[in-house]
């Protein structure tokens, strides 16, 4: 909701079976083929740019247009203190693009999005 650093950082790829044209969810016309069995979102393709479902200012206001739809890493990738664990992908990803750490290795998290 604030952040969105993960989504204008990683490669975004998965399993073609995940292609809504396979059964899966996720639309094809948002994606490229990476390898014979692979996906990847489009704009994620070099592993540095923004996924181009990806709505917003990055560190301020974003979303994802197919939210309900989106890959299992995208479903799977963690921000850093959820559930009370350091994640150094989101941390690092966040410093890329100037946003200040979630968490501190053995400290609470700060995100506001999830605070109690
Ligand atoms: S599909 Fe959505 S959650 Fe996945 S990288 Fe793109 S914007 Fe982020």
């Amino acid at each position: 909701m604030t952040c969105g650093a993960c989504c204008a950082t990683f490669r975004a790829s998965f399993h073609w079976l995940e292609l809504a044209s396979a059964g899966g969810t996720v639309p094809d016309e948002l994606t490229a083929q990476l390898t014979p069995h692979l996906a990847v979102m489009h704009g994620t393709h070099a592993g540095q740019g923004r996924c181009c479902a990806l709505d917003g200012a990055v560190g301020k206001q974003v979303s994802c247009r197919i939210y309900p739809q989106r890959s299992s890493p995208c479903r799977d990738f963690r921000w850093s203190g959820e559930d009370g664990i350091y994640d150094e992908r989101c941390e690092k990803a966040r410093a890329r693009h100037g946003l200040p750490p979630l968490m501190q290795p053995h400290a609470p998290p700060t995100n506001p999005d999830r605070a109690a």
